[in-house]
């Protein structure tokens, strides 16, 4: 929660107001001084030395997805961009603004020299290439990062025993993630670029931090001090040869040598951004409860919108962004599957890393679970713990009903209903890139893949370290799932489905966000649904439905589709949108669009909490459109408009840049939606075209069957 609002501040200035830190004209002399160091597992992992987590700890599950990464570090570099060109100043505001919408919390330029390079476990350093050029070769920048530490447990409290020991190699992993997805956007745009983290780093971070203007040698020239974190960070680097505009070295922030920075507008959050006061943004509550208050909401034994009890399985055949891989959606859209959300090259730098993580959802289960892993409650505070450590935003935890298991896997083969619990965590799509966004313009499809790729990085650890502990667990994600994620996040106590149809919003992080799930059978307390009066806030809304650029959210009343009380929108006209999108890479504008997509501040949370009165809703939505929310703030607006065609980046032929459509005609009556239920879906196992019956589509959607207004 927030204080005041940050609708002008830049978003390339970052979460910290590093801005106002003084600055120097150049690094001051040190010496030699050594790398940071205070924790004591950090200065192990430096060394390269395996740290011996405690028993429990998730670092274990943690170490093989460095692997995974290390793999990521460097590759080929594409063709440089024909006809484009973009000043250093303009590259360094994109890369600054790529890392924070990455979750960095402070990102600085720097030239590289030879002083920084280190060499010490990976081979880059200046003589570090085997037999030949040092792999720095031509790096002549670099761009440095530092990642914040996550939330902690407290001690001997829940998810102690997981997170012990575990910060390190979650800072690594961080960093790894963001690193090794920059180098990637880099190498795309046809400049070397390489990954450095932890102990894969070819490059000395600590002179490096001070260099780019991101911290201070300490008085006694042991450690690097950030105005803001102090020690508490993870930092990491990408060296390249592009060309950038370089921040300047860090002053001290008073006259008498101070290294941190205080001032009470930071304190409170007056210059936007992260407030220093941790309690207004969440920091200060312990892992297992998150940074949202979960814990205050209204629970019932059902979910607000009725599921019948004969919901039948559906297999993955069935959804239409897989038709289309087979066709069913003619010959545009299967051309199209492949890459539509990966058409900005930043969105396809993230897709290796989201691959890395794929093959590893599920795998070896642990002899026996050891004892003290049979209580329910614990573990399930132990489950969140380590989800929101490893920066899950929401998570919750429900019973696998029957039907969210899918019926036949993408091979046409059953899948086993074999897990009773799933973990379900939610990943922000994050405010501020919504707010400079139209919601179907070239950074959506960029939008979805960070926090695909997030949410199978933390549930693939997690699913790893259930299974560590000797019971059954496997990942869930967007690219390999074998449950239906929506009724698991109604189930879970995580949301309320929407008008927006196949999607539940939650309270806090409105509708922007992608989920992934672990199920397993690990005893586990589960949560149960919530009400925050969204089914009558949807009645009178509509917002989304207005400004759905293919007409494909319904503005009628709920039907029954497939045994949910839903509403339900036009899936065919949605997936042949964002698959065939010329202005942009897929679409999220309905998420962008809705009142519930707030910026966090306390009197956003006094309004939702104001819509819990039946009374109010009406004036509410009308008022969301009177202020001109859902307008795109290009103050915002970081990234640039690019499209990778054919292997090689060019300028887009046009960009969606939607205003607000307030005059658009909501008439339900002349609303055309197609419904498909699962008798009009192709066989499970059907590997050849099996075109859409629109006209059949159509109809069902006329005389789709009411909910009864006995229940
Ligand atoms: Fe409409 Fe885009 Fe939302 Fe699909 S994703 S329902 S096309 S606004
Ligand atoms: Fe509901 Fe309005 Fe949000 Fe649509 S825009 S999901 S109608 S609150």
């Amino acid at each position: 929660m927030k204080l005041f609002t940050n609708r002008r501040r830049p978003y390339t200035f970052g979460p910290y107001p590093l801005e106002k830190v003084p600055r120097a004209d150049a690094v001051p002399p040190t010496g030699t001084p050594p790398l940071p160091r205070a924790p004591r597992e950090r200065s192990q992992m430096e060394r390269g030395e395996a740290p011996a987590p405690a028993p429990h700890s998730v670092a274990a599950s943690i170490a093989p997805y460095l692997a995974f990464l290390r793999e990521l570090r460097d590759g080929d570099t594409a063709p440089l961009p024909g006809g484009l060109y973009f000043t250093p100043g303009q590259l360094s505001d994109n890369l600054k603004g790529s890392a924070y919408f990455l979750d960095a919390a402070m990102v600085g330029i720097c030239p590289l020299s030879s002083e920084h390079y280190g060499g010490r476990n990976s081979g880059d350093g200046a003589g570090g290439g085997a037999g030949g050029a040092s792999p720095l070769e031509g790096h002549r920048w670099a761009v440095v990062m530092l990642i914040e530490e996550g939330l902690g447990a407290e001690p001997g409290g829940p998810g102690d025993a997981w997170l012990k020991d575990s910060e390190t190699a979650r800072g690594i992993l961080r960093g790894g993630e963001i690193a090794c997805t920059l180098a990637g956007y880099i190498r795309r745009l046809g400049y070397f670029a390489r990954a450095h983290f932890g102990t894969d780093s070819g490059v000395d971070l600590a002179p490096l931090i001070v260099a780019a203007g991101l911290g201070r040698w300490n008085g006694a020239g042991t450690a690097v001090v950030n105005p803001f974190l102090e020690e508490a960070y993870h930092a990491c680097a990408v060296t390249t040869s592009m060309e950038l505009a370089p921040d300047r070295p860090l002053s001290p922030v008073s006259g008498d040598g101070a290294l941190r920075f205080r001032h009470p507008a930071h304190f409170l959050g007056l210059w936007g951004g992260k407030p220093g006061w941790k309690r207004l943004s969440g920091d200060h509550r312990p892992a297992h409860l998150g940074r949202f208050p979960l814990e205050k909401l209204k629970r019932r034994e059902t979910p607000t919108t009725y599921i019948s009890e004969n919901v039948p399985r559906v297999p993955i055949r069935g959804s239409f962004f897989n038709r289309a891989i087979f066709g069913d959606l003619g010959d545009k859209a299967k051309a199209e599957r492949g890459r539509f959300a990966l058409k900005h090259p930043f969105a396809a730098a993230m897709a290796p890393v989201f691959m890395a993580f794929v093959p590893h959802q599920d795998g070896e289960v642990a002899p026996a679970p050891p004892p003290g892993t049979e209580d329910f409650r614990k573990n399930a505070l132990d489950v969140k713990a380590a989800c929101h450590f490893l920066d899950a935003d929401v998570v919750g935890i429900c019973r696998v009903p029957e039907y969210a298991w899918y019926s036949h896997d993408e091979d046409g083969q059953p899948v086993d209903a074999d897990h009773e619990y799933a973990i379900v965590i939610l990943i922000d799509q994050g405010f501020e890139t919504m707010e400079g966004a139209s919601g179907d313009d070239w950074i959506s499809g960029a939008q979805s893949m960070r926090a695909y790729m997030r949410g199978a990085e933390i549930t693939g650890v997690v699913a790893r370290h259930i299974r560590g502990l000797g019971y059954s667990a496997r990942a869930h994600t967007n690219r390999l799932s074998g449950v239906l994620h929506i009724p698991l996040i109604l189930q879970a106590g995580l949301g309320e489905l929407s008008r927006i149809g196949e999607l539940v919003l939650n309270p806090f992080v409105g509708p922007r966000f992608k989920s992934a799930v672990v199920t397993t059978n690990m005893p586990l307390e589960v949560d149960r649904p919530i009400d925050f009066g969204l089914q009558d806030f949807c009645e009178k809304c509509l917002k989304c439905a207005r400004e759905c650029p293919c007409n494909a959210i319904s503005m009628r009343s709920k039907v029954m589709f497939n045994g949910y009380e839903i509403w339900k929108p036009d899936a065919e006209k949605c997936a042949r949108y964002r698959l065939t999108n010329l202005k942009g890479s897929a679409c999220g504008r309905c998420m962008k669009m809705c009142p519930y997509n707030t910026e966090g501040l306390l009197k956003h949370r006094f309004w939702l909490w104001v819509a819990q009165m039946p009374f109010t809703r009406r004036f509410l939505a009308r008022l969301d459109d009177w202020l001109g929310h859902g307008r795109r703030n290009t103050v915002k607006r970081w990234w640039l408009d690019l499209e990778v065609v054919d292997g090689k980046v060019v300028k887009p032929k046009g960009v969606n840049e939607h205003g607000l459509r307030s005059d658009f005609p909501v008439v339900p009556e002349k609303q055309k939606l197609a419904l498909y239920p699962a008798d009009l879906q192709p066989p499970p196992d059907f590997s050849e075209a099996w075109p859409v019956d629109r006209a059949e589509g159509l109809q069902r959607g006329r005389t789709a069957e009411k909910p009864s207004p006995m229940r």
